[in-house]
């Protein structure tokens, strides 16, 4: 039997089961051996009927004291038998299990394993299996598998052909090299699937478990680095010329570019006019001035007669950043486009048309970008923003359109070094750890609710001083529907409790894009002066006169992402202030709460997040689906993934052809994952 063969080749495995069998992927045996167990159960000894306790999956040895007895309630026949040892006695209960009243026989002994449950204040046992001595024994202190399972498939029919497929696959060599498995003490691949799925004790199972996550890991490390060797020895086609509108550019702004800033237009220019293709991640904290970067590089690239595009998360940031950059730029004679979801088919059309006739140099949009179908005329550079937000699909989706741009992707996210790889394994990374000089520190706050009326006086006394305020209300999980009308009635409040020459307007979710990108246009050109608004504005949007925000239930928000919310004001060179509203008063809330109040270091506060909340949540990276593997967890498996990601590389520093020549099976499996990396 060969890993490759149909699952129908294993005895017993008809038409029927691998129909089943293929909605959860299995379709082939090496399917099947790589469908691991979710987790495992272990039979205990046996105990008297009379010692079972609520919440046990327990194990008796009994017989029927009297004949079983059945009820019909609506479609359910509940069977129910009450089972006798020489301690006591307890009911076990079976659903839609009508024959077994002829298999009970009174006065045999069986032996019955199920979970007890509390049912009208008695004890059961629910559903009990029923045992032959052999069987229980058998199966005594082992870890049995247990899989997910979907219609059609019962975890006995998955142990079943399991057991079979293991007995007559070979499972092929092991394409991880000796000395790896040496240096980090990894059992062999054989021993690792056998073992996965029935394992000898818990300790064989751990020793199996980590050898497949670290496959996991080495093998997706080393498509990125493969990938990221492939693009890096990638001539450059976009080779672009220095010109002196970039150093002009630089003279007109109204500022300076720090030291971190001048760094990483090196790195990019560099990039760019050097002999390999770009690939590149910006990672700077909000307000660490990423925009203008964007718009050097964009600069270059259409000054030489290239198309480049700058891919944002939300409609909003899109308004925005095209606001900016045709601002920046227009002044050289580079005309910027708008392309988003919004648009009217009509104005997509022009759009479309305006690029593919290379009439616009910059393309600034939301994954309209990529959905729609753009025909760019010499795409050389794609620019993400608010990386975080995507997953590397959509990065790779959008790269695709052209014939290999350079990549440029930016994020205000610190995230672990762990993380890093996993996420960007495949870039070089630039850091700007500098924030302009003129910046002064925003001063924090942390209020009950009482402190509301203070606060809008403040807001008063901001607005009065020719600043503008976000007051920022709490998502609602489970609506936004809620939310909206949350959003709507603070704001009719908030508008009696503030001077009435005073412009509250309000921003959600449920709103259309357009009108959004109305509001926020008018906050931007200072016609609203307070702005109360979900989290949307969570994301990049940049108004330097803003310089108060006041942030409602702060206690319902991660600590990274209010350090993101804060981020909206401090953006210029006047005095900011965060008012963090607490709904609670909780040691724990208040703990973290201190944290923003005491730090204005996003590098920091992600830490310290991570440290508070686990990383389960972190940034909601966990959606991203680019986490998931079979069996790794990125987290949880965090050692792992240093080991694997170590030993990928020191794989990566030898001849990697020969040696992919040598373990053709790795190389097989190297490029499933990166197809998946590149195409999907
Ligand atoms: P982010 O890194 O969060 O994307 P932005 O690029 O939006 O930040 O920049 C925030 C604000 O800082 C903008 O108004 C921008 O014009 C300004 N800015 C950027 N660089 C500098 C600098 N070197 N000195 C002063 N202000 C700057
Ligand atoms: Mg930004």
């Amino acid at each position: 039997m060969e890993m490759d063969d149909q699952i129908t080749v294993i005895k017993g495995v008809g038409e029927k089961t691998a129909l089943s069998f293929g909605k959860l992927g299995i379709r082939t045996v090496g399917d099947l051996l790589e469908y691991y167990p979710r987790g495992y159960d272990v039979y205990d000894d046996l105990i008297p009927a009379a010692s079972v306790a609520e919440g046990q999956t327990a194990a008796i040895e009994a017989s029927p004291a009297s004949g079983p007895r059945m009820k019909q309630v609506r479609n359910l026949k509940i069977l129910s038998c009450r089972l006798r040892d020489g301690s006591g006695s307890v009911t076990a209960i079976w659903f839609n299990m009508p024959f077994l009243r002829n298999t009970l026989k009174m006065g045999t002994k069986y032996i019955f394993r199920g979970k007890v449950v509390r049912k009208n204040g008695i004890l059961v046992m629910e559903q009990p299996a029923i045992l032959s001595r052999q069987d229980f024994y058998n199966r005594l202190h082992v870890l049995q598998p247990v899989y997910p399972l979907t219609s059609g498939v019962t975890n006995n029919s998955i142990v079943k052909a399991v057991g079979t497929a293991l007995k007559e696959t070979g499972l092929g060599g092991d394409y991880l090299p000796l000395e790896i498995r040496k240096e980090y003490g990894l059992a062999d691949y054989k021993t690792a699937v056998r073992q996965i799925h029935f394992p000898k004790d818990a300790r064989s199972m751990l020793s199996a478990r980590r050898r497949i996550v670290f496959d996991e890991f080495f093998l997706f490390t080393l498509a990125l680095s493969q990938l990221k060797r492939q693009r890096a020895g990638k001539e450059n086609l976009y080779r672009m010329k220095e010109c002196r509108e970039c150093r002009e550019f630089l003279e007109r702004l109204p500022y300076r570019l720090t030291d971190a800033q001048l760094k990483v237009w090196n790195e990019i220019r560099e990039d760019m006019t050097g002999g390999h293709m770009m690939n590149r991640l910006i990672q700077g904290d909000v307000g660490s001035g990423k925009t203008v970067l964007a718009a050097l590089a964009l600069l270059l690239t259409a000054l030489n007669g290239y198309q480049g595009t700058i891919m944002v998360p939300t409609e909003v940031l899109a308004g925005q950043h095209y606001e900016t950059l045709s601002g920046l730029l227009e002044p050289f004679g580079v005309k910027t486009q708008l392309l988003v979801g919004s648009m009217t088919a009509r104005e997509k059309r022009d759009a479309c048309e305006q690029i593919k006739n290379h009439q616009v140099h910059v393309i600034v949009g939301t994954h309209a970008l990529i959905q729609e179908r753009v025909e760019y005329d010499n795409l050389a550079l794609v620019i993400t923003d608010e990386q975080h937000r995507f997953g590397v699909r959509q990065r790779e989706a959008l790269s695709d359109k052209g014939c290999d741009p350079h990549i440029l992707v930016m994020s205000a996210t610190p995230i672990p070094r762990t993380l890093a790889i996993i996420l960007y394994g495949d870039l070089d990374i630039s850091i700007i750890d500098e924030l302009p000089v003129n910046r002064l520190p925003i001063k924090n706050c942390v209020v009950n609710t009482s402190y509301r009326p203070n606060a809008y006086r403040f807001i008063e006394k901001e607005v009065l001083a020719g600043h503008q305020a976000y007051v920022i209300c709490p998502m609602v999980e489970e609506s936004e529907a809620i939310e909206a009308e949350n959003v709507i009635d603070y704001t009719e409040q908030l508008r009696e409790s503030l001077s009435a020459d005073i412009a509250v307007e309000y921003l959600h979710g449920r709103m259309k894009p357009r009108e959004k990108n109305e509001i926020m246009e008018r906050f931007f050109k200072g016609d609203i002066q307070v702005l109360v608004s979900t989290t949307v504005v969570e994301v990049g949007v940049n108004v330097p006169n803003a310089t108060v925000i006041m942030i409602e239930n702060a206690e319902r928000f991660g600590l990274a992402q209010l350090h993101q919310l804060r981020g909206r004001v401090g953006r210029g060179k006047y005095q900011s202030y965060c008012i963090l509203v607490s709904g609670s008063q909780g040691k724990d809330t208040m703990e973290r709460l201190e944290i923003l109040n005491h730090s204005n270091d996003g590098f920091y506060i992600a830490g310290e997040d991570l440290k508070l909340r686990g990383p389960g949540d972190l940034f909601g990276i966990r959606q991203s689906g680019m986490l998931e593997f079979k069996m790794a967890d990125v987290f949880q498996d965090a050692e792992v993934l240093k080991d694997a990601n170590e030993a990928a590389q020191q794989f990566a520093d030898n001849d990697v052809k020969l040696l992919l020549k040598k373990y053709k099976n790795l190389h097989e499996k190297i490029s499933i994952y990166t197809n998946d990396l590149i195409f999907l």
